[in-house]
């Protein structure tokens, strides 16, 4: 399976520093691994303009109506959207968002035709009272509960644990192996057809350096990446084009 990474730029980069990040990363873009990203939402059609697949970082579980401010998943597919992520951990802890209400937008997205990269994962607290696989696996059968839209191309999985998001932390390639292989067998029962093909991702602090250990695990197959997918010459590293 071709690695997969999947750069979440949060709400950082202006419109300028978006086009010269495309410009500079496609002069040396081979297509070795698939590259995605997720800008601000703003620019999101800067990205769809250069033929990278282009995301949101969050949408509405509704589709339309009188939702002051949300975004909606069908006007971004209309606008040539291509996925949306959904339940980083960032919307979980700073805006509440509880796996029943990505269960909702999950739906929501899929049945817009666009792609999901669902996200997973423990606290420290969780993980030091070795929790990790109870709460990621809650978070995997309330979030994806009753999915009938989804299949192994539509549905990605990226297990982020919150310690290593942004904190330079990462979770060793044996750690982060454990987790990934434990989401492949719940994904397995929970998806008998096809969950055995639904891509993982891995997510926190994933490097130029340490890239390729982690994506030479056996149940890894990409990585959602935050920090050093603000930099061209990083993300061409983290997908294989130095
Ligand atoms: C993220 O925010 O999804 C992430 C993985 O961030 P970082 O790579 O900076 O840890």
């Amino acid at each position: 399976m071709t690695k997969l990474l999947v750069a979440n730029w949060k709400m950082n980069k202006n419109g300028k520093e978006c086009l010269e990040f495309i410009e500079a990363f496609k002069a040396k873009y081979s297509g070795k691994r698939v590259a995605w990203i997720a800008p601000q939402a703003l620019f999101t059609k800067l990205v769809i303009n250069s033929g990278i697949p282009s995301g949101l970082q969050n949408c509405s579980e509704h589709i339309n109506g009188a939702f002051t401010g949300e975004i909606s998943a069908r006007t971004f597919k209309e606008m040539g959207g291509d996925f949306v992520i959904l339940g980083h951990s960032e919307r979980r802890q700073y805006f509440m968002e509880t796996s029943k209400l990505l269960n909702a937008k999950v739906k929501t997205a899929l049945k817009e035709s666009l792609k999901v990269v669902y996200c997973v994962g423990e606290t420290l607290p969780e993980r030091e009272a070795n929790q990790t696989l109870s709460i990621v696996g809650d978070q995997i059968h309330q979030g994806l509960n009753d999915m009938s839209e989804a299949t192994s191309e539509n549905l990605i999985v990226a297990y982020e644990p919150v310690w290593a998001i942004g904190t330079g932390k990462t979770a060793s390639p044996a750690q982060a192996q454990e987790v990934h292989a434990f989401i492949r067998g719940e994904l397995k029962k929970k998806f008998p057809t096809f969950g055995e093909k639904i891509q993982l991702l891995y997510g926190g602090s994933v490097k130029p350096d340490n890239v390729e250990e982690l994506l030479g695990q056996k149940d890894i197959d990409g990585g959602l990446v935050g920090g050093a997918s603000l930099k061209a010459q990083d993300f061409l590293a983290l997908c294989g084009d130095k």
